[in-house]
């Protein structure tokens, strides 16, 4: 059989882009490596992702709305979300619900490792491991097989660069660790990260705890141990899940008859290392390119500028922030600092709901400006 397409991955990006093609008629193959696969992942996602996918609430453990940041120093600043709240989802339920969506629009949900994606008269051949799933064609292709992908690698897309390794520890819940129940908590403290931070969230039955690191200087265990230590937490995690998060979108990730989405084309924010919106929206902008280019024969590059188009500044901005801030304890306790005030928190929430950057006034603009140079000489 030749497929109209093969999506490659099964993760949130794979999912909603084999939806989308499945919808609009064309013939869609998802393939994933592992059906039961668990992705490490803290599963925080804003509100305006579980609008916008109709993500049912039975999926969205906690709707949470406070929010602790914490200083190297320990001072700790209270934050609220006044128009909305962080969804917290638990992925092995999230991604099998996505690729339930995907197969009741008509995709092909098929378990295999994709062995080798090459191409073949006008489309490609695709191969999986032991031949589990016999080699099919497919005529275009969407490689969404995360930081690792083997469609990028096969198909020579620039490289992936920049990548923290991230590791995280799902705790039961004890009456000790009750308090963190319904609090979003994020650690800037060099002795739990050197150049990320340390993350608490709560789901309905554990506590997610993780930590990440772009250096290979440090080691990640021992961040991770210091951080449980640090929180005051003496049981053992009941699992101990790590990945890398690809902060740093390839160079191009849109060819002439195939795509990357997702963790593949490195769409994770900088600074947050907020991956599942970026993966789903890149998932329907690049199967809506693909359509068009089905239809009206245009380009598959349509999906990287339109990509590029909606959320460069996003990243941009955040890559700042992380190369200003993330460097050294002097600089962490300055952030935390700036956090306190009101303006910044309702900007950095409005922009983290729903991705849209709205200028704040100018009075406000140089009020946070001021505050920024006075913290970052003061240093906290
Ligand atoms: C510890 C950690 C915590 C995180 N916390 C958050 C968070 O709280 N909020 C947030 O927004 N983001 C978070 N992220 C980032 C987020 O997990 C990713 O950005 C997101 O999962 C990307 O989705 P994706 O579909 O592109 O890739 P993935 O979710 O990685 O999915 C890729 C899929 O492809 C499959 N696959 C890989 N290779 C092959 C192959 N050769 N053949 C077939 N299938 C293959 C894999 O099994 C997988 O199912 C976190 C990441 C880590 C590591």
């Amino acid at each position: 059989m030749r497929y109209d397409v093969a999506v490659i991955g099964g993760g949130p990006s794979g999912a909603v882009a084999a939806a989308e093609l499945s919808r609009a008629g064309f013939s869609t193959i998802l393939l994933e490596r592992n059906l039961e696969n668990v992705k490490p992942c803290g599963g925080a996602i804003p509100l305006g992702l579980i609008e916008e996918f109709n993500i049912p609430s039975v999926l969205v453990e906690k709707q949470l709305t406070h929010m602790k940041a914490r200083s190297p120093k320990g001072r700790v600043i209270d934050m609220r979300m006044p128009n909305g709240y962080v969804g917290m989802v638990r992925r092995e339920k999230f991604d099998a619900w996505l690729r339930s969506e995907a197969k009741k629009a008509g995709a092909e949900v098929a378990e295999g490792l994709v062995k080798s994606v090459a191409h073949a008269g006008d489309g490609f051949v695709i191969t999986t491991l032991n031949d589990k799933i016999p080699p099919l064609r497919a005529r275009r292709i969407i490689g969404a097989d995360g930081a690792n992908s083997k469609t990028a690698e096969n198909l020579c897309f620039p490289a992936n660069d920049l990548k923290v390794i991230a590791m995280q520890q799902r705790f039961r819940y004890t009456p000790a660790t009750e308090q963190f129940r319904d609090i979003v908590e994020i650690w800037f403290d060099g002795e739990v990260s050197p150049d990320f931070y340390g993350w608490i969230f709560p789901k309905a039955d554990h506590l997610a705890i993780g930590t990440g690191t772009e250096d290979n200087r440090h080691n990640l265990k021992k961040l991770q141990k210091r951080f449980i230590e640090k929180i005051g937490i003496t049981e053992k995690p009941y699992l101990d899940e790590a990945a890398k998060i690809p902060m740093k979108p390839r160079k191009s990730f849109a060819q002439e008859k195939a795509i990357l989405v997702g963790d593949a084309a490195g769409l994770v924010t900088p600074a947050n290392g907020e991956g599942i919106f970026f993966a789903m929206r890149s998932g329907k902008l690049g199967a809506k390119a693909m359509i068009a280019h089905f239809n009206e024969k245009a380009p598959l590059q349509a999906y990287e500028k339109e990509f590029k188009k909606l959320y460069s500044p996003i990243f941009f901005g955040l890559e700042v922030l992380q190369t200003v801030y993330y460097r050294n304890d002097r600089l962490r306790e300055s952030f935390v600092a700036i956090c306190a005030d009101d303006d910044v928190q309702r900007i950095t929430f409005d922009s983290y709901l729903y991705k849209k950057m709205v200028p704040a006034p100018w009075k406000t603009q140089m009020k946070i400006f001021s505050k920024n140079i006075y913290h970052l000489l003061k240093g906290c």
